[in-house]
């Protein structure tokens, strides 16, 4: 029986890594400090159900077949297709990343991540009107005003007030929750939002109206009504007054904001906000990213070709267009022709349209799981589980890289995402 320390969560984007793992005979027998989420990842990772050979369907029954063979048939379908998609990415490692952007290029594919369907608008905000963040250690030691906009992090992210927000303690915040000012803008009264100092109930799909009245009253501008977005005047008035006075604000913002209407144009007023109340408080923003690793594969491809998520290499030369390349879109417009998806499960999640896209086109799906996209595919590929079964490198939702570490082996002859892709890439190469 050995405890492992220090072990680093592969689930959210928050990457708690103060767990610990026991491990008993190589198997996970109990998991501390991690959230109900979080463990649940590491102690269903061994179970049986899993497949461990990858399998191919053909005349609609599903074959096992090698690894070897199953990188050939994949290389061959990436080549042979006038213009196919790779998408996923955001739970697996930056290593992985760096592989399949290789092959993308070399085969002319549209590479894009799951981005594209949750921040992909924060990040056109971002590069409209800048990023003035910090760290998730800056906001534990300093904040004293936290705003949760449009997420939920006592079910989503359900660590997240109590490492590094509302309920620790900081090097500037002795007194943990009482030094805290909790703001949640929310719709509807989520478990986070009972746990607020202040929760404004903004209508749905008014949150640029609230966001434009907050930046009217941070400079003491006449608001001429009596309620802006369902809010009453006074009560953004009040909430102007405290967020100017913090010494040092942050905003967490999730999906709530970036898919409501208005889409990157509410991120990129929610940063001007940010910007105008530096002129008299100290004020952050930072993401609240989903998959544990989705900003990992923004940094890779924007360290790779420039860009973050929605990038064509169809002309040999990495081009962006979200809209134009993200993987909704040129699923929905029927103009890939073939889809390799790794680390995600758009089977489960895009709109009915690209699905049925999806299906009918050859469909590769590396997964350590079996999910709708396997079941849809027709080549499966399992694989072992990052930050559990392999280690390497993720990005925390505050672009904070962190080394994510092995707790177990894995089952015998079972390849990593890494592996497989690096001998895709071989075939690949033998093919162009
Ligand atoms: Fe894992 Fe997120 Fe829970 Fe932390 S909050 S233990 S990273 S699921």
């Amino acid at each position: 029986r050995k405890v492992i320390k220090d072990v680093v969560c592969p689930f959210c984007g928050t990457l708690c890594d103060d767990l610990e793992v026991v491990v008993e005979d190589g198997e996970i027998v109990e998991v501390r400090h991690a959230c109900r989420i979080g463990a649940a990842k590491f102690l269903t990772a061994q179970e049986d159900h899993r497949h461990t050979e990858p399998m191919i369907k053909e005349n609609g029954e599903w074959k096992k077949i090698d690894y070897e063979d199953a990188a050939e048939e994949t290389a061959r379908i990436l080549v042979e297709a006038k213009w196919p998609l790779m998408y996923g990415w955001s739970s697996t490692l930056c290593e992985a990343h760096e592989v399949g952007i290789e092959i993308a290029e070399k085969v002319g594919a549209v590479i894009d991540n799951t981005a594209s369907v949750c921040h992909g608008p924060s990040t056109l905000g971002l590069q409209d009107a800048g990023v003035p963040s910090c760290t998730l250690g800056e906001v534990k030691n300093r904040a004293d005003v936290i705003i949760y906009w449009g997420c939920n992090p006592m079910h989503a992210h359900p660590r997240h007030m109590s490492r590094y927000t509302a309920f620790t303690r900081g090097f500037f915040r002795p007194k943990g929750r009482e030094d805290r000012t909790i703001i949640v803008v929310d719709p509807r009264r989520t478990a986070t939002a009972e746990l607020a100092d202040v929760h404004l109930q903004v209508r749905p799909n008014e949150d640029y109206e609230l966001i434009s009245a907050l930046r009217a009253a941070v400079h003491g501008i006449e608001i001429e009504r009596e309620e802006v977005a369902g809010i009453p005047v006074e009560a953004v008035h009040e909430v102007a007054d405290l967020i100017k006075e913090a010494s040092f604000g942050t905003l967490f913002w999730g999906m709530g904001i970036t898919m409501s209407r208005g889409r990157h144009r509410n991120i990129d007023n929610a940063i001007c906000l940010i910007r105008d109340l530096n002129e008299y408080a100290k004020w952050t923003l930072i993401m609240m990213r989903g998959h544990y690793n989705v900003t990992g594969f923004n940094e890779v491809l924007t360290w790779t070709t420039g860009y973050p998520f929605a990038v064509d290499f169809s002309r040999g030369y990495p081009r962006y267009n979200p809209g134009e390349f993200s993987a909704v879109d040129v699923l929905i417009r029927g103009e890939v022709d073939a889809a390799f998806v790794i680390a995600s499960d758009p089977g489960a999640h895009f709109p009915r349209k690209a699905v049925e896209h999806m299906a009918r086109i050859p469909l590769v799906c590396v997964d350590p799981h079996w999910t709708p996209t396997a079941e849809l595919a027709d080549l499966y590929v399992p694989v072992t589980i990052a930050g559990i079964e392999w280690e390497g490198t993720a990005y925390r939702m505050d672009s904070v890289p962190i080394r994510m570490r092995k707790v177990v082996e894995p089952p015998e002859s079972m390849l990593n995402d890494v592996e497989f892709l690096e001998m895709v890439i071989e075939k690949v190469e033998e093919m162009v």
